[in-house]
């Protein structure tokens, strides 16, 4: 079973054909196909296939005993994302099992390949669904309650899905029974391609959060409401995107306005309000508090100025992730014993792995991304660093479980 054979059978899965992008949303029929492909990789590598009480899958080799080596990553996908965000590292996975097994590897502890559902939170809303109820920092009467944009709750999702969402909660039989998680996942951002570096290894996981804005200001007639006169919610708005991008880059952090709603938002009036939601990460839980701080200073200034009322409200907060050192210590020795050259690297984007950080020792591998762009349909990875990801997990695995 070759990473090439694996990838052209999940290519078009959940691919929509006008844009290119993938739709894999959790428990819709596409992340059925998802996981039936995975089940019957697995299938073939001769791996036990469960789905735990979270609906994430697991494909055990050997049986599912305490201290196991764990790898894997999430299916899902954000709208009209890329193709290698999350399922790269299932790919990945078994790949590196399959050139195991091709050696005759034989591992001293349990090894496992796992798939998180919900990681993107692009149906739901909550990021990381399926690690964050597996650890019990989601509250699962919380989780099943979670409803999509149509309205239908989880719990009626993975009902109808034919998952049984009563059982949703922290596992800690589970999380008992391993020893280590490693995913690998495709680099978001561009820094290897520089340093020349096929492969990368995780160091943190920057602090990020959500903050909602809500402009508040009086609907008018964009043709005869006098300037002068008007409240118009856009233009502080408009100037607090502005000051985000200036003030983050003031703090070497990153502020992102990607959602807003402008409302009743006719093409022939002024709005009475303009709903926008911030997304901000920063090295540190400090320089991330400065970071917002500032913004919500400028966002008032402005709102002052044109007779706006401004409410902000901090939507969620993920703090600061550090992968475990003795395990990151253990990858850097074995890739460079085996001439593999991967620098450490910190990420601004948020993972399973950062979750699962919190109880059991952890580490990231990242794959290079050549234009580092990823969310989109345009997220990209040569053949040749896919491959290179496999092998690099494989030789992870094997020392760790050997
Ligand atoms: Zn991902």
């Amino acid at each position: 079973m070759s990473f090439a054979e694996l990838w052209t059978e999940l290519e078009p899965l959940g691919r929509d054909p006008g844009t290119g992008g993938y739709r894999r949303y959790s428990w819709t029929p596409a992340d059925a196909e998802c996981r039936a492909w995975f089940t019957r990789q697995a299938d073939r590598l001769g791996l036990a296939v469960e789905q735990d009480r979270n609906g994430n899958l697991w494909a055990w080799w050997g049986p599912a005993r305490e201290n196991a080596v764990v790898t894997g990553s999430h299916l899902d996908s954000v709208p009209d994302g890329g193709g290698y965000d999350g399922p790269l590292g299932v790919a990945s996975g078994l790949a590196a099992v399959a050139e195991l097994k091709a050696k005759n590897f034989c591992p001293e502890r349990a090894m496992a390949i796992a798939v998180f559902t919900e990681e993107e939170g692009a149906r739901f809303r909550v990021a990381c669904l399926g690690s964050r109820l597996i650890t019990g920092v989601i509250d699962p009467e919380t989780a099943r309650g979670l409803s999509d944009d149509d309205g239908i709750t989880l719990a009626a999702a993975m009902t109808a899905a034919g998952a049984d969402p009563s059982l949703l909660g922290p596992d800690d039989d589970l999380l008992g029974r391993i020893g280590a998680f490693v995913e690998l996942h495709v680099e978001q951002g561009r820094a290897l391609a520089p340093m020349d570096a096929a492969i990368g290894v995780a160091e943190s996981i920057w602090p990020h959060g959500r903050w909602r804005f809500d402009f508040t200001g009086r609907a008018d007639h964009a043709g005869t409401a006098r300037l002068a006169d008007r409240n118009d919610p856009m233009l502080p708005y408009a100037s607090t995107v502005l000051a985000a991008r200036r003030l983050a880059a003031e703090h070497g952090a990153v502020a992102t306005f990607g959602k807003v709603i402008a409302e009743p938002g006719g093409a022939n009036g002024v709005n009475s309000a303009v709903r926008a939601w911030l997304d901000a990460r920063a090295p540190d839980g400090d320089v991330l508090r400065d970071t917002v701080t500032t913004i919500r200073s400028a966002a008032e200034i402005s709102a002052a100025e044109h007779g706006v009322a401004l409410t902000v409200r901090q939507a969620s907060y993920t703090p600061l992730v550090r992968f475990d050192e003795g395990l990151r210590n253990r990858i850097t020795s074995v890739l460079g014993a085996a001439g593999v050259t991967a620098p450490v690297l910190p990420t601004a984007a948020g993972h399973d792995a950062g979750f699962l950080a919190a109880r059991i020792p952890t580490a990231m591998l990242f794959v290079r991304n050549p234009t580092g762009v990823s969310h989109s349909p345009a997220e990209h990875a040569d053949q040749a660093d896919c491959e290179a990801g496999v092998h690099a997990l494989a030789l992870v695995l094997e020392d760790l479980a050997g």
